[in-house]
């Protein structure tokens, strides 16, 4: 394993609106260094997830909608290659690398570099949820789910299921007061049990889930992308097991502008990520756990239009090919055989080289 946490720096030049962050950083210290100057760019949703991992297999956060994905930001990468050369990658020199690191995972070499462009970004959030019984949680849901087709791109729907409630809402980046008018149109849903529209600076919204999301626990997870959420999906979701949490996160805004063929990451066209997670601490725990979460993806599976590499558990090579479809899979594979022909860097959601008999 290469550690790369000293590596850890960020560097922002506000004039130019870009910031540099060196392999190793975290989300946390690429949001609050550009922070100050009223600038950000996409992030994940919990701040202690690196920049390198994220923004490689793609990059989803709050600011999605508005300004693309993490990837989407990229405007060029200094990479270690497999045969220890090492080399920029732009849209100008070794555009094919860097097609490849915009969704491709860490297949191509050890990024020590990351450049990203910076967008002018309101400090200030709202958080709009609305819990519903699930047992009566049916029609809620698929008012949601239209709601969220028309939804301003500072708008990004949410849902969660678990503990036998349903929370439906959605996350605004950008002038609370306008994101409360956004949230009347939540009073179609209905009457629910429990309301909570929080305030919050942008930074604390990138935080929120750190505490909750923390180090020391065992975890497993499972996840689709979703191009249209039928209400058979919906039931299959209010459906699960109690004791593990699903979550719905709208895409579409800008990550659909860019086109398919742009970048390494697919499935620009999913409407919504399905997550199924489970959090625990006891090992004799682990069968029952992963089981339960293995049954919830499993009903969702037939509504599925593929998967986020980095929403991929122990998926293996089936989960490579939900990620990629053949055609990006194959330029990935001759990318691969160009510049990792004897596939050092394995230990991923592994692009094997073409000429490879299997992945190693
Ligand atoms: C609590 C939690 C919340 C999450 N929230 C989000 C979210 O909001 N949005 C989202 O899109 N994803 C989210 N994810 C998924 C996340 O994007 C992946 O788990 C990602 O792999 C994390 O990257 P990492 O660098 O932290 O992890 P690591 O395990 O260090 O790396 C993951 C993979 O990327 C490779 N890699 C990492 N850095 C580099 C580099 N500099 N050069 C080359 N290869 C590298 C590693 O070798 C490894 O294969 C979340 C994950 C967790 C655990």
């Amino acid at each position: 394993m290469i550690d790369l946490t000293p590596m850890g720096d960020i560097r922002v030049d506000p004039q130019r609106q870009r910031a540099t962050a060196q392999g190793g950083a975290l989300l946390g210290a690429l949001d609050a260094a550009t922070a100050p100057y009223g600038l950000a760019t996409t992030a994940g949703n919990v701040s202690h997830t690196g920049v390198g991992g994220l923004t490689l297999g793609g990059g989803m956060g709050w600011l999605a909608r508005e300004h693309g994905l993490a990837c989407d930001n990229l405007l060029s990468c200094e990479v270690v290659t497999a045969s220890g050369d090492v080399v920029r990658a732009s849209a100008e020199e070794n555009d094919e690398l860097f097609w490849g690191l915009r969704g491709g995972g860490g297949n191509f070499g050890v990024v020590t570099r990351f450049e990203f462009r910076l967008h002018r970004t309101d400090p200030r959030a709202l958080s709009v949820e609305r819990d519903f019984p699930v047992a009566g949680a049916m029609a809620p849901a698929a008012r949601w789910r239209d709601l969220s087709e028309g939804a301003p791109r500072q708008a990004t729907y949410t849902a969660s299921v678990g503990g036998g409630v349903a929370t439906l809402g959605f996350v605004w980046t950008g002038d609370p007061e306008q994101g409360r008018d956004h949230a009347r149109s939540l009073e179609a849903l209905g009457e629910p049990v429990a309301r909570r529209d929080v305030e919050s600076s942008y930074l604390d919204l990138q935080r929120r889930d750190d505490d909750v999301q923390g180090h020391t626990q065992r975890r497993y997870w499972k996840g689709h992308y979703v191009r249209e959420l039928s209400d058979a999906a919906i039931a299959a979701l209010l459906a699960h097991d109690p004791s593990v949490s699903a979550g719905l996160q709208a895409y579409g805004g800008a990550i659909a502008d860019v086109a398919d063929e742009a970048t390494a990451f697919s499935h620009r066209s999913a409407a919504f990520e399905y997550v199924v997670a489970t959090r625990w601490s006891d090992p004799d725990e682990d069968d029952v756990r992963m089981a339960t979460a293995r049954q919830s993806a499993e009903a969702l599976a037939p509504y599925s239009s593929g998967a986020y590499v980095n929403a991929l558990s122990d998926d293996g090579v089936a989960g490579v090919h939900r990620a990629y479809p053949p055609a990006k899979l194959a330029r990935l594979s001759r990318l691969k055989d160009a510049v990792d022909p004897d596939n050092v860097f394995h230990l991923n959601h592994n692009i094997a080289p073409s000429r490879a008999a299997t992945a190693r």
